[in-house]
This record gives structure tokens, C-alpha cells and sequence, in this order.
């Protein structure tokens, strides 16, 4: 749902303007550095950018999910890595606590993830827990009036940074699966916190993952996503349909902007005595890309659509986010085929995207998982 053209289109163009401005010219520095300039940063708070998913009368924008797939596919039109710094806090960091939480909650933490003053992580993965989510082994073990969290999380996007984790930990261990699992908000510097290393990954430097290791960490029963035990498990779900819908919007922008790499430079590069984009073997590829995300865009589109007028969208994340991610990959490659041997040679920036997007197809649920989820759900509705 768009609510107003004229306001959408307008931050459109601010991001739009952003990316060409300020972020684009950047690329080279943050993949060097493994760091995403300070004064961005500061840029993006001052945009809103994170507090896009945010409602107003929590300082955010309080995009509806149609706008925030639009802005958020522009924002992607430069490196992952920008988006990944407001995507924990926009996405699964936040939503678990604006869907979920109690009116005390959102008022006590929304306000500054709104503005980017604190920055949420989403800590559900564990080092034998990644697919198989529910049989995570965390423990919250309630003692008087808090709970004391032991377990290891594992690949935690913007865990350096944040202020603040969205946890999912076994408050019953009697209970094996989802129903023994409780959602808490846990402040970063609480004692018993401890960090890994930056994990060293293929792509996306400036965005950074590591483990995070909870020891007798004590954490207030106040703190309990929604003051219930044993429904955390729903409430990371629900979280992540909405993240797998902003994912595939993120896949959307990379597509789009590889393309549009590759078509400048199939124009410009001549063999054989005229630009290769003459070649109709090359015309195949940009074709073949160019239909692959015009219907992931109208897929995303539709997917955001539906959640906004109220419809379970869990099929339709799962489809867009799978459809998304694997139109993103062969985009990626044919770029590469595209540039040739500078599409293999790290200064025309195609090979760092290549790698980039490879995560696509793998977090907020593998190709496989959203396989499993949508043919679950064909099999579940045909039963009822
Ligand atoms: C850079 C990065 C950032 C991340 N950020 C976060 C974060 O912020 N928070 C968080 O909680 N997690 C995060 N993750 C974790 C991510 O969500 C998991 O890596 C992902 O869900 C896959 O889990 P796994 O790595 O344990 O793989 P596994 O579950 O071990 O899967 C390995 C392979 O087996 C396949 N497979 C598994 N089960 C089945 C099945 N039933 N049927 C068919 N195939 C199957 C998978 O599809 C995959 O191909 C991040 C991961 C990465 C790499």
C-alpha cells in the first residue's frame, strides 16, 4: 500500500540521490577497509533509514511494507553491505518487538532503534542450530524475578554494534522444539556478554557477523518479548516472513544494479569490431536478466501488497525470497560472463558483487527451507 506518491516518491529520490552520491563512490573504500564510513553512517540516521519499518509514533517513518520494498530495493543499488548496517535494526532486530512486544516494551526500545541511536541484532542461530531452528539449545532459566541465559549464537549480523539482541533461548528444556522457546530483548553490555572475532566471510566487508557467547547472563523477566514464555519461536517466524519479503527486495536492487552494469559495458566494450552488446548470445543474457527481475519486482511487490492489507503472507515471502535470491545469483553471473575477464578483475566491482549476493540464497532461511515452507503450506491448505 502506498499511502502518499508524492512523500514516496520524494524519499525515492533522496535515496536514489544517495546511493549515486555518496554511497556508490564509497564501494571501493569499504570493501578496502572492511568499514563503512562514520559520516555515512551519520547520513543514514539523519535520512531515517533506520527507522523506516518503525511507525511514527515511534519517531520512525512507519513505511508500509510496499514502500519500504521500494525504498529498500533503491538503497541496494550500491554494495550489501550499506543496507546490512540499518537491516538488522529495520528488519528481524526490531520487528520481533513492534509485533510481538508489550506497549512498555515498544515504548522503552523503539524510540531510539527509530533513530538509529541504538542499533538491534537478531540472535536465533547457533553453532548446531541453523536450519533445524527449533532445536536450538540456548537456555533461559528463570530465577526469581530474572532469567540467567547460557548458549552460544552463531553468524549474528551487526552483533559488534549492537546495543541490543532480539534472543530466542529455551526457557522449558523439557520442551524439545518450538514450544519451549521464549523471545527476550537482552542489552548488549549485559555482564556475562561476550563476543568472537569478526568472522572472516566471501563477501559483504563493512558488514560484520560473529559469534556471540552468553554466560550466566542475567536478564530482567520484564524482558520477555510479549510477557509470554514458550511462543518465541512464532514470534521469530512471523519476524522472519516480513524479513524474507524485505531480503528479496534487497535481492531486487543488486539484480537491477548489476544489470545495469552490464548492459553499460557490454555497449561500450567493442570485439570484433562492434560493441559486444551487438552479440545476440550477449543480448540473451541481458534479456534473460532483465525478464528474471522484472518478475521478482512484481513478485516482491505483490508479496508486500498482501502483507499490508492484512493476509498471512508466509508462502508468499518464502516464494518471493527464494525466487528473489536465485534470480540475483544468475544476474551475478551473467554479469560476470558479460564483462569478461574484468568481470573477474576486482577493480570493475562485478566479481565483489558476485560474491556479495551469494549470501542471499543462504540467510533469513536457505533455498531449501523456503522450499520446505512453501510446498508445507500448498500440502497444509489442500488438507484443511
Ligand atoms: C553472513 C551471515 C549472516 C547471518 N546473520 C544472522 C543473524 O543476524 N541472525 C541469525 O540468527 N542468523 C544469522 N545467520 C545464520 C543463517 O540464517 C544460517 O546460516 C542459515 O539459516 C543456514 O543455517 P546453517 O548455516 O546452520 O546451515 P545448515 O542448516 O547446516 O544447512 C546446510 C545445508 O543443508 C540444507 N538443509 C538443511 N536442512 C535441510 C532440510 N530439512 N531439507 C533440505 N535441505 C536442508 C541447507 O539448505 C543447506 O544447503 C547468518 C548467516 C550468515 C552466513
Amino acid at each position: 500500500m502506498i499511502r502518499d506518491p508524492d512523500t514516496l516518491n520524494a524519499l525515492l529520490d533522496t535515496v536514489s540521490r544517495f546511493v549515486r552520491e555518496r554511497l556508490v563512490p564509497a564501494e571501493n573504500v569499504v570493501a578496502e577497509t572492511d568499514e563503512i564510513p562514520q559520516d555515512i553512517v551519520d547520513d543514514m540516521k539523519t535520512m531515517g533509514l533506520f527507522g523506516i519499518s518503525i511507525p511514527e509514533e515511534y519517531g520512525g517513518l512507519g513505511l508500509t511494507m510496499e514502500e519500504e520494498v521500494l525504498v529498500v530495493a533503491e538503497l541496494c543499488k550500491a554494495s550489501p553491505a550499506f543496507r546490512s548496517i540499518i537491516g538488522t535494526t529495520v528488519g528481524i532486530g526490531s520487528q520481533g518487538i513492534l509485533i510481538d512486544g508489550t506497549p512498555e516494551q515498544k515504548a522503552a526500545y523503539l524510540p531510539r532503534l527509530a533513530t538509529g541511536e541504538q542499533i538491534a541484532s537478531f540472535a536465533l542461530t547457533e553453532p548446531e542450530s541453523g536450519s533445524d531452528a527449533a532445536s536450538l539449545r540456548t537456555t533461559a532459566i528463570r530465577d526469581g524475578d530474572h532469567y540467567v541465559v547460557n548458549g552460544t549464537k552463531r553468524y549474528i549480523t551487526n552483533a559488534p554494534h549492537a546495543s541490543l539482541f532480539t534472543l530466542m533461548a529455551r526457557t522449558d528444556p523439557s520442551v524439545r522444539g518450538a514450544g519451549g522457546i521464549t523471545a527476550f530483548v537482552v542489552d548488549a553490555k549485559s555482564p556475562g556478554i561476550g563476543f568472537g572475532k569478526y568472522d572472516r566471510k566471501m563477501g559483504q566487508r563493512g558488514a560484520h557477523t560473529c559469534d556471540v557467547i552468553f554466560e550466566n547472563v542475567k536478564v530482567p523477566a520484564a524482558n520477555v518479548i510479549g510477557g509470554r514464555e514458550g511462543v518465541g519461536f512464532k514470534t521469530a517466524m512471523k519476524v522472519l516472513d516480513k524479513g524474507r519479503i524485505h531480503v528479496a527486495a534487497v535481492c531486487i536492487g543488486a539484480a537491477e544494479r548489476m544489470l545495469a552494469d552490464a548492459l553499460k559495458y557490454a555497449m561500450e566494450r567493442r570485439q570484433f569490431g562492434q560493441p559486444i552488446a551487438e552479440f545476440q548470445l550477449v543480448q540473451a543474457m541481458l534479456a534473460d536478466s532483465k525478464a528474471e527481475t522484472y518478475a521478482a519486482r512484481c513478485m516482491v511487490v505483490d508479496a508486500a501488497r498482501r502483507r499490508d492489507a492484512g493476509e498471512n503472507v508466509s508462502t508468499e515471502a518464502s516464494c518471493a525470497k527464494m525466487f528473489a535470491s536465485e534470480i540475483c545469483g544468475r544476474v551475478a553471473d551473467r554479469a560476470v560472463q558479460i564483462f569478461g575477464g574484468a568481470g573477474y578483475m576486482s577493480e570493475y566491482g562485478i566479481e565483489r558483487f558476485y560474491r556479495d549476493v551469494r549470501l542471499f540464497r543462504i540467510y533469513e532461511g536457505t533455498t531449501q527451507i523456503q522450499q520446505l515452507v512453501i510446498a508445507r503450506n500448498m500440502i497444509r491448505a489442500a488438507s484443511a
